[in-house]
């Protein structure tokens, strides 16, 4: 789960972690309001959605006056702000964030993540704070220094200076750095995160250690013992699509693609997004019905697909393992009559009960491509997808 940076701001107070002084705006004269309780002159309007790169996209506004913040919040609030990671269509901006101007002398870059591969958490910090750590990470990759945290015993003081020294950090500033990481990790680790980064991390005149900027995200699988997480949820900011899916049950991840695909076990929904890129289509979705795929669930997945204009084509993948041919095949019949399956539909069944359920469909009497293996039913969807493109 994501949250604002207006949030994660507020965490950091919790932990003792230094911000700037800032509140949260829901209307451009909430924006006037917070802006007066500033003590200015300067204050900067930034734009609060789940994605990074807002700076770059217009989205953070440096104002010298509150005049100018009137303006620059009439700007930005309702505006469709695209960053490199919203896509072209952007994200609506419904909230902004009035914060006081920091007097910046050095802009560096920490964050925090899980290293899978090691099994720890991972405290990555570099000089090249600012906007594009995107650049940095692909172009000059030895400018990221980076310090496993050993779960057992935590980030050390060692690794704290280690840390700082790489940031070319001297004297007290070392000590400000070292309890910043700290407090960080402590929240890290407390409220089970899965990515906490800031940039800028920012040294200010007088070598103090402040988040500019937070972005934490946190892991779903812990959220059930973080009731104060869940209610920084904005529901806005994600995708209706995946939001639906999630009321169902459903893994569900959107995609650009034209084949839809519904699949049971999260391998073979890899696997079969591989094979119709193989095959030369796009997938315009991930989705695993999971082991207990019921009619309902069925149905919510096919509606949920065929809401996607993009999806020409659509492709059921299932082996039927724990769960039966035969209950995937009534789920289909039943979410066709339901939903009215108008784009070509390429079904493959495979395992237990597999001829009863491809029996049930062929007296169906609806008109269901089948897929005799798993070659062939993408064959059968690509060339399906292309077909319905070309009469439209
Ligand atoms: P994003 O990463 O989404 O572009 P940031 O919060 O990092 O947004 O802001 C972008 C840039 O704007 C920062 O690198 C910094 O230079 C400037 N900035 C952000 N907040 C402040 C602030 N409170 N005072 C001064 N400059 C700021
Ligand atoms: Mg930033």
């Amino acid at each position: 789960m994501k949250i604002h940076e207006y949030q994660a701001k507020e965490l950091f107070r919790q932990y003792g972690i230094t911000v700037p002084e800032g509140y949260p705006a829901f209307s451009v004269a909430e924006a006037i309001t917070a802006a007066k309780k500033l003590p200015g002159p300067i204050r900067v309007v930034k734009a609060q959605i789940h994605a990074g790169g807002r700076g770059l996209g217009g989205g953070v506004k440096v104002c010298k006056t509150l005049e100018e913040v009137e303006a620059r919040a009439n700007d930005i609030f309702g505006m469709q702000l695209v960053t490199h990671q919203t896509g072209p269509e952007g994200q609506e901006v419904r909230r902004l964030y009035i914060e006081g101007g920091a007097d910046i002398a050095r802009e560096l870059y920490v964050s925090m993540l899980l290293d899978r591969e090691t099994g720890s958490v991972v405290l990555m910090a570099s000089t090249e704070g600012g906007m594009n750590i995107e650049d940095v990470a692909h172009n000059t990759p030895e400018k990221i220094h980076k310090v496993w945290i050993d779960p057992s015993v935590g980030l050390q003081d060692f690794q704290c200076r280690q840390a700082a020294f790489a940031l070319g950090l001297t004297g007290k500033t070392v000590r400000k750095a070292g309890d910043f990481f700290k407090k960080l990790y402590k929240l890290y680790i407390e409220k089970d995160c899965s990515l906490a980064e800031i940039n800028p991390l920012v040294i200010t005149g007088d070598g103090d250690v402040i988040a500019l900027d937070a972005k934490v995200n946190f892991d779903d699988n812990a959220l059930y013992r973080h009731k104060d997480i869940v209610a920084f949820r904005d529901v806005d900011e994600e995708d209706p699509r995946e939001l639906e899916a999630g009321k169902y049950d459903l893994n569900y991840v959107h995609l650009d693609g034209n084949v839809g695909c519904l699949v049971n076990g999260a391998g073979l929904a890899m696997a079969t997004m591989d094979i119709l890129k193989h095959y030369g289509a796009e997938p315009a979705n991930f989705l695993d019905v999971g082991g207990g795929a019921t009619a309902e669930k069925v149905t919510a997945a096919f509606r949920i697909i065929l809401g996607d204009e993009r999806v020409h084509a659509i492709f059921v993948n299932i082996f039927g393992g724990i769960m039966k041919c035969d209950t995937i095949a009534a789920g289909v019949i039943e979410a066709a009559k339901q939903v009215g399956i108008d784009r070509p539909l390429v079904v493959r069944l495979e395992g237990t009960n597999v001829e009863l359920g491809r029996k049930m469909l062929a007296d169906s009497g609806l008109p269901i491509l089948t897929g005799l293996d798993m070659k062939d039913g993408a064959q059968k969807a690509v060339a399906a997808a292309k077909e319905y493109a070309a009469s439209l």
